[in-house]
């Protein structure tokens, strides 16, 4: 298997090539999962020097190996290398606290992770970093929030609940000239559809939880970085002391084989039910960069060559327990957090509580959805039941 050149391939193949070593794994295709903390040294000068290609069981095992060499593939030549952390917030945690100090200032998008706004407020603000938030569209706007400290731009495209899309192309402009460093949640389009290395983040990082792992069977974080901000994600790793679990880490590069055809299945179906829904007589907006009617669509467009399967929608004004009754008819959309397996999800949620850079008052209640690999058709007819029980309960 030589995947020595792996640029000069397609995205595709390229996730399907890397990280494999053939002979090492006695001709099987895939790569054992090592399970281990001690690595024996061969002799006395080896373990004084630390020298070996595989040194403690927290620092990596051929495992991660594979699974780091696939993803750095994928993000592109600018990825200088990748981290793996044990959830998608342990990644943002771990990048915070791996490129801040006391004393700095950090800018957050407003549409960005409940819980990464959770750290910033607590742990950052206890740890004497502090957080200015800003509007998604803010774009270069965002360089009179500068101050002198301000050390690191934290962003989300779009935000996974009310799908505004941050021009980070714009911020990323604006934040090299003030010497800081661009962080981006890139979990939503995956490097797949969304090459944010390429396009002026310097820090990327997935909750692979969601479409990486694929089949909301682990937990799991990377950290891709450029080479600017490797040397601090990887001295933070260290010094934190974080990792995953070998059976997860195998799971995740599994994942990652098959991520192409279950993203664009993904990316098919939700658009076909995006346009569907917001058709719909029962809803008011569909929040779906990928419609032309969204106002991040040419962001998405310029940005991006494709969408997941996680949108929101706003219903006409309706009383929460008609909802309710809605959620509980649906029989193939589940209620859960989380996304990116191979099911369909419906949850409600609500930004206004939190937010606030900007106010969120969408005009009646909202339902993100996820749109797993199931038939369409049979998404839709759930959904006509499900409308057909709001109605009745109104
Ligand atoms: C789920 C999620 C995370 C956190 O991932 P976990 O693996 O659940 O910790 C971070 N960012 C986004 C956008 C997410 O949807």
């Amino acid at each position: 298997m030589d995947s020595s050149h792996p640029q000069e391939q397609q995205a595709e193949t390229r996730l399907v090539t890397s990280g494999r070593d053939t002979k090492a794994q006695k001709g099987f295709v895939n790569p054992p999962v090592f399970h281990g903390s001690t690595v024996l040294y061969p002799t006395a000068e080896d373990l004084h020097a630390h020298r070996g290609e595989f040194t403690y069981g927290r620092h990596g095992s051929p495992t991660t190996k594979a699974f780091q060499e696939t993803l750095m593939a994928l993000e592109g030549p600018q990825c200088a290398g990748v981290g793996i952390v044990p959830s998608g917030l342990s990644a943002i945690s771990t990048t915070l606290l791996s490129v801040l100090k006391a004393g700095d200032h950090l800018l957050v998008c407003d549409n960005v992770y409940r819980p990464s706004r959770n750290f910033c407020n607590g742990m950052l603000t206890r740890l004497g970093v502090e957080t200015t938030y800003f509007d998604p569209m803010i774009g270069a706007g965002i360089d009179k929030l500068f101050k002198p400290n301000t050390r690191a731009v934290l962003v989300e495209a779009p935000g996974s609940q009310s799908f505004e899309m941050p021009d980070i192309r714009a911020i990323a402009e604006v934040t090299h000239g003030h010497g800081a460093l661009v962080i981006d949640d890139n979990t939503w389009a995956t490097p797949l559809y969304h090459r944010s290395l390429e396009q002026g983040v310097d820090i990327s990082m997935q909750a692979a939880t969601k479409y990486i792992g694929g089949h909301s069977d682990i937990m799991f974080g990377t950290i891709s970085a450029n080479a600017k901000a490797w040397p601090m994600v990887t001295e933070g790793i260290r010094l934190l002391g974080v990792c995953a679990g070998p059976d997860d880490v195998f799971l995740a590069l599994r994942g990652l084989r098959t991520l192409s055809v279950r993203l664009a299945q993904h990316h098919r179906s939700g658009l076909d039910m995006a346009r569907w829904l917001a058709a719909r007589p029962e809803v008011a907006r569909v929040l779906h960069p990928g419609l032309e009617t969204d106002p991040g669509h040419a962001i998405w467009k310029r940005d991006f060559t494709g969408a997941s399967g996680l949108f929101s929608i706003v219903l006409k004004p309706a009383p929460q327990k008609a909802v309710d009754t809605m959620l509980n008819t649906l029989k193939l959309f589940g209620m859960g957090f989380s996304w990116g397996g191979f099911e369909s999800l419906a949850i409600p949620f609500d930004c206004d509580a939190y937010r606030t850079a900007t106010k969120w008052s969408p005009g009646g209640p909202t339902l993100r959805l996820h749109i797993g690999l199931e038939s369409v058709d049979d998404l839709k007819a759930d959904l006509d039941r499900g409308f057909a029980a709001l109605k009745a309960a109104m």
